[in-house]
């Protein structure tokens, strides 16, 4: 179904029963439908939380003890895991979605759907976990800003959907050199 009204996509969308319109009026939804002009799946958002959400388990941060799980969806539907992983020497640390993004792409995959995140103090979720300025350069990178979506939980049942460019908007990317 086309939807000619192109720049609410702008805007983010949760899942918990609400989506935001463009005038702020909040339209009550089933957790299985999103708008279709989000092109990916309540059901798919849910996998994608999940994932995230067990790949803090293998968070590595004896020092800041802060764990974050990402979850990142090839357009060809592959999931590729993350963690962050820290270091003695600190600035050797690399965050989950980095972690994930860098696993994929070391596997030959160039091209991505979403990816989900999530993260907290000794891995409990508490509250929406961004992603960092730096991550957010390096899905600049891969992705298409308009259509790249990352998924920040709290829940697999309490989440927001944003689209890249809502976070990194003006970015610089493979385009500008
Ligand atoms: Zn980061």
């Amino acid at each position: 179904m086309e939807n000619k009204d192109t720049h609410e996509t702008k805007l983010p969308i949760r899942s918990t029963g609400t989506s935001i319109t463009k005038n702020g009026t909040q339209v009550a939804k089933t957790t299985t439908e999103l708008p279709d002009k989000f092109r990916i799946s309540d059901i798919k958002c849910r996998e994608l939380i999940a994932k995230a959400t067990e790949m803090l388990n293998f968070s590595y941060t004896p020092y800041s003890h802060f764990k974050v799980g990402a979850a990142l969806l090839t357009k060809g539907g592959k999931i590729y895991g993350g963690c962050n992983i820290e270091n003695a020497a600190y600035g050797p640390t690399n965050c989950a979605e980095r972690t994930a993004f860098f696993k994929a792409v070391s596997e030959g995959e160039l091209e991505f759907a979403a990816i989900a995140i999530v993260g907290g103090a000794n891995g409990k979720i508490r509250d929406f976990c961004p992603p960092c300025g730096v991550c957010r350069q390096v899905m600049r990178e891969f992705c298409d800003p308009e259509s790249f979506y990352v998924i920040l939980a709290r829940s697999e049942a309490d989440y927001w959907v944003y689209t890249l460019e809502e976070l990194l908007p003006m970015s610089f990317g493979p385009e500008n050199l």
